[in-house]
């Protein structure tokens, strides 16, 4: 059939002929690919056998692709043998006799123990070498060379993807450069292959090579497209302009999802720049395992008919399928992947087909190992008459190498991914290729590594869907592993990366900047009530731009509040707990469908950035629905434990007049939390907010009054905390307090609460989250590019106003001087600037008083430890309440700034001998709210699950961010009483239990006299 057109037959005929075909040649590539399959003797064969081993048991597999991820950042041998020990738990080992011999050392550093782990490096370091064409770019290019003249072009790739400074990033692109000049030396000498060198239009580059946009920019973030297109724009163009002048190909790969529109929008800007306007040696990436690769096929092609020039196009299904779905799944966003594999297979075959037909405007180029998907690409190749000069085949080096010599047998035009580099950045590549040969789903372990029948896996992929298989990705729904547990859905984060989403922000902030000064009266028993005097919200980043004028209450006041709360309290508190839930659940939906608007005014008032301030709704919403679901699940479950002859019930009541007392950091989400854990359990509720975010708490108060709540159960008193604050702590009529803010206020509130006032016939409660002064533990085995990233974000987020940030990193010896080196480089790219531009990681602090209380202990950080980075005065906007963020080295444990919460964008580094004294460092506060490891090593980190005594516990992640049900927040010691914001527990704290006993027996006569209707958190008493 090759070479003859298909006109005049039937549409349908000429589909039948290309299935047809293409089981003929899937079935002649893979008789001919068995031919040449690796004999013993050779390195391929050994691999195999090593990943069939390995991918009989998925745990192991997992284990041991842990080790080797690992592995470059062990110390010298001993370090080696330890950690495969670790990895290699008692289990596996009694499970596999093959791998208890290699860790049958008693000492990892002994002899034994060394040799081993000598001998795991090297075997890790071969089949490395497999994937991965050189070290340098003098190997990989002989390696090029050496394909060449089996007749396979190649393209050459420099590993390394995400860069965290920008002395890495011009590192990558100084490599890139030396690249394309040795490329473009040495290809002049080489002889034309007509196979590989001539395409449509005639001779192509013999020279070609892939890059990572990433690499090019350590900020590459989608909320900062124009950012993006100056930075990695100002990188790239010297190597475009290069790579012209001497004739080498570019490819642009194509990375995570979250990535692939700032790609595609910056090729498309940067390749209408008339320098390159004209230009066809440059090529894109389309992933056929998105859903919508449809789209963006189709995008691309009217891009490049209005460009008028073509540009390679590379079809593949896509190296992210674990990491994309783990990720959609776990933040509950729509998979933007397909998820099963036959949905792949047949979006990689229409897109086949769209680009075939439009070869005369692209060139296309199929990379894939999966024979199917090859036989089709030739297939309809022949029926649309095209030959193998109209594209090219790509396949990546070290993977199904009996394929490439039956695909270049047959006289295709192959081209191979060569990626090269160091190991250590190659180590992510690696694993990719690992997990890719070990899936299950995998065409090249089916076809290669189990020998399935040839018609089987040469079947169309629309016919060869099963019919009803389980779904393949693990359901949100599923990470409910408990029976007992509440099936609580959190609300999702607004993608800040959509622009859409940025214009609706910008919008909501111009249009609150319209409704300034906004004024927030104290409002009691629903009614707004003058005081006389106010208090004004000013906005940090601008002092001179007054957001709001809350009116200051007084003692007076509180009592009014307090008293109309009581009266406020039989009515809610007697509605049924269905009925309050439904109220906090339409509370929810408010603050959902004014997210935009309510972010805005966080923006404004607090100065938090725009994705900072909508993660605060976020966690609002979920606050609401929490306690919603919550409360009445309790009512409908209430817990029985009915003996013969006595039935008994716990049910719990509310506890009277709640008085939250919220901080500034969170204004919404903290008093979100604690108001609706109050309401829900029906109590009647007085506001009191920080002095400093009147108008974010008045917003919130708003909504659950429209929601339903009745202004006689939810109060606003703004005023100060010495007077109203300290009131409301000692009030007799008031039955709980929660309270966030600082340790003193908290000791203070304690106290005040702890004293049984004149008229006063209950004990109030206090539910206190106070002060903190966080740790992170760098363990000398880590991936310290992870953890510097993890550190800065924990650290200057929100320009450390978080209780739960980072003010302390405990670096350990080995890693510590390389740790802070990379941590002042990538310090430098933080973004300092107005809150209200997506892409500031730090703003202002609050307020003119604690940007001076910041300054002092900075002065004192001058005098006593070293500067390990402090940036620019220049780089700080002119207006504001800015502080330069600042990190110390050589800081004494004892020194205050190791020991007191500072709440500002200043960070302590402290050296550890090891994990032991890093533990005990760790440790070593009155506070204990959250803390963080970064490690690799299983023992360390069973370790610092019991011993780091921290409320909540981070393990190789940052240490902020914690989701409502999924991480209960919380601290111990003097971070607070230990109640679980966001936890099954935390409504507790506002309920009074009741225990209710009755005697069933009736002189003799027994059964259960269980009531028709509970009377869980109905009544007061
Ligand atoms: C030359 C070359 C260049 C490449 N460049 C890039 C690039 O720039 N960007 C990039 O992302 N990848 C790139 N890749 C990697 C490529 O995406 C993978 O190698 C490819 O997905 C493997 O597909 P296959 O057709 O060879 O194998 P197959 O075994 O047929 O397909 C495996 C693929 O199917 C998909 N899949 C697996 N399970 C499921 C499931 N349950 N549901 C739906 N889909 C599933 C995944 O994409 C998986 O990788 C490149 C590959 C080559 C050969």
């Amino acid at each position: 059939m090759h070479g003859t057109t298909t006109q005049g037959i039937p549409g349908s005929r000429v589909m039948r002929m290309t299935q047809q075909r293409c089981l003929e040649l899937g079935r002649e590539l893979f008789e001919r690919a068995h031919a040449a399959e690796p004999g013993i003797w050779q390195r391929g064969w050994w691999e195999r056998r090593m990943l069939e081993f390995t991918s009989a048991d998925q745990r192991m597999q997992t284990q041991l692709f842990r080790f080797m991820e690992a592995l470059p950042h062990m110390g010298d041998d001993g370090e080696v043998a330890r950690h495969l020990r670790e990895y290699l738990d008692d289990r596996t080992l009694r499970e596999h006799l093959s791998l208890r011999f290699a860790a049958s050392f008693d000492d990892p550093r002994g002899l034994f123990g060394r040799s081993v782990g000598a001998a795991v490096r090297r075997a890790a370091f071969l089949m490395a070498r497999s994937f991965i064409t050189g070290s340098n770019t003098r190997e990989a290019i002989r390696y090029a060379e050496r394909l060449r003249q089996r007749r396979m072009a190649f393209t050459l790739d420099v590993l390394g993807e995400a860069t965290i400074s920008e002395q890495t990033a011009d590192g990558a692109a100084a490599v890139y450069l030396e690249l394309i000049e040795s490329l473009g030396a040495a290809a002049v000498h080489w002889p034309r292959i007509p196979q590989i060198d001539l395409g449509r239009a005639g001779p192509m580059p013999r020279a070609n090579i892939s890059i990572k946009l990433s690499a090019l920019d350590p900020v590459f973030n989608p909320v900062d497209p124009e950012g993006v297109y100056r930075r990695v724009g100002a990188r790239l163009r010297p190597l475009l302009s290069r790579a012209r002048a001497l004739g080498v190909f570019v490819n642009v790969d194509m990375e995570q999802f979250r990535y692939r529109d700032l790609t595609f929008d910056f090729f498309m800007k940067l390749l209408n720049e008339p320098e390159y306007r004209d230009w066809p040696d440059i090529g894109v990436v389309v992933q056929a395992y998105l859903r919508d690769a449809d789209e963006d096929l189709r995008r691309l092609l009217s891009w490049v008919r209005r460009r008028g020039t073509e540009i390679a196009v590379r079809l593949v299904k896509g190296a992210y399928w674990d990491s994309e779905t783990t990720h959609a799944v776990r933040w509950n966003t729509p998979i933007p992947v397909w998820t099963r594999k036959w949905e792949s297979d047949a979006c990689y075959e229409r897109l086949t087909r769209v680009m075939l037909e439009n070869a005369n405007v692209i060139r296309p180029a199929f990379a894939s190992h999966n024979v199917r998907s090859l036989a089709h690409v030739m297939a309809v190749a022949e029926e649309l008459g095209l030959s193998p000069r109209d594209y090219e085949l790509q396949m990546l080096a070290g993977m199904g190498d009996p394929l490439k010599l039956a695909v270049v047998e047959m006289g295709q035009c192959l081209r191979i991914y060569c990626p090269y580099g160091n190991l250590l950045k190659g180590m992510a590549y690696l694993i990719r290729r690992l997990l890719e040969n070990t899936s299950n789903d995998s065409f090249l372990k089916q076809g290669f590594g189990d020998r399935a029948a040839y018609d089987r896996l040469l079947a169309d992929p629309q016919e060869a869907r099963p019919v009803s298989a389980a779904p393949p990705v693990r359901r949100y729904e599923d990470t409910f592993e408990d029976d007992g547990m509440l099936e609580f859905t959190n609300a999702a984060n607004t993608g800040f990366g959509s622009a859409e989403n940025r214009g609706k922000m910008t919008d909501a902030i111009a249009a609150a900047r319209g409704r300034m000064v906004r004024e927030c009266p104290v409002r009691i028993d629903g009614c707004e009530v003058a005081t006389g005097a106010w208090m004004e919200s000013h906005n940090p980043a601008r002092p001179g731009e007054i957001v709001g004028r809350a009116a200051r209450a007084t003692v007076a006041h509180a009592d009014r509040a307090v008293a109309a709360a009581a009266r406020g309290l039989p009515d809610w508190s007697q509605r049924a707990p269905a009925e309050r839930a439904d109220v906090l659940r339409r509370a929810g939906s408010l603050l959902q469908q004014r997210r935009f608007e309510l972010a805005a005014w966080l923006v404004l008032e607090v100065g938090k950035n725009p994705q900072q301030a909508d993660a605060e709704i976020t966690e609002a919403i979920d606050h609401c629905n929490y306690h919603a679901a919550l409360i009445e699940r309790m009512a409908l479950r209430p817990r029985r434990r009915n003996v013969p002859g006595e039935d008994n019930v716990l049910v719990y009541d509310p506890c009277g007049v709640c008085a939250c007392i919220t901080p500034w950091d969170f204004p919404m989400s903290m008093l979100a939390g604690m108001a609706t854990a109050a309401l829900a359990a029906g109590n009647t509720v007085v506001v009191k907010p920080s002095s400093k975010a009147t108008v974010a708490a008045a917003n919130l108060v708003a909504v659950l009054h429209a929601a339903g709540v009745p202004g006689e159960a939810l109060h606003y008193l703004p005023g100060g905390g010495d007077d109203v604050g300290a009131h409301l702590a000692a009030h007799p009529g008031v039955h709980i307090v929660a309270f966030a803010g600082s340790r003193s206020v908290a000791m203070a509130i304690s106290a005040a609460a702890g004293v049984v006032r004149p008229n006063q016939l209950h004990f109030k409660r206090a539910v206190l989250d106070a002060g903190a002064k966080n740790a992170i533990i760098v363990d000398d085995d880590v991936d310290i590019d992870e953890a510097v990233t993890g550190v800065l974000e924990s650290a200057f987020a929100f320009s450390g106003q978080k209780c739960t940030a980072c003010s302390r990193v405990i670096a350990l010896n080995r890693v510590h001087d390389a740790f802070c080196a990379k941590l002042a480089l990538a310090a430098q790219v933080m973004a300092v600037g107005q809150p209200e531009e997506p892409a500031t990681m730090i703003g202002p602090v609050i307020d003119d008083a604690a940007r001076q209380a910041i300054a002092q202990y900075i002065a004192e950080g001058r005098n006593q430890a070293t500067v390990l980075f402090e940036m620019g005065a220049d780089r700080l906007p002119r207006e504001g309440h800015y502080v330069a963020p600042i990190i110390f080295t050589d800081v004494a444990p004892g020194s205050r700034l190791a020991r007191e919460e500072v709440f500002g964008p200043v960070l302590a580094v402290l050296r550890a001998r090891d994990f032991e004294h890093a533990l005990a460092l760790a440790n070593d506060s009155m506070y204990a709210l959250t803390g963080g490891l970064y490690s690799r090593s299983p023992a360390h980190i069973e370790r610092a699950r019991w011993e780091f005594q921290v409320g909540n516990l981070y393990i190789n992640r940052r240490i902020t961010g914690s989701q409502v049900d999924v991480q209960p927040y919380g601290g111990a010691r003097l971070s607070g009483g230990g109640a679980r914001l966001g936890g099954p527990d935390y409504l507790l704290q506002f309920c009074r239990p009741r225990t209710i006993s009755e005697n069933t027996l009736r002189h003799g006569l027994t059964g259960s006299a269980e009531p028709a209707r509970e009377p869980a958190a109905s009544a007061m008493h």
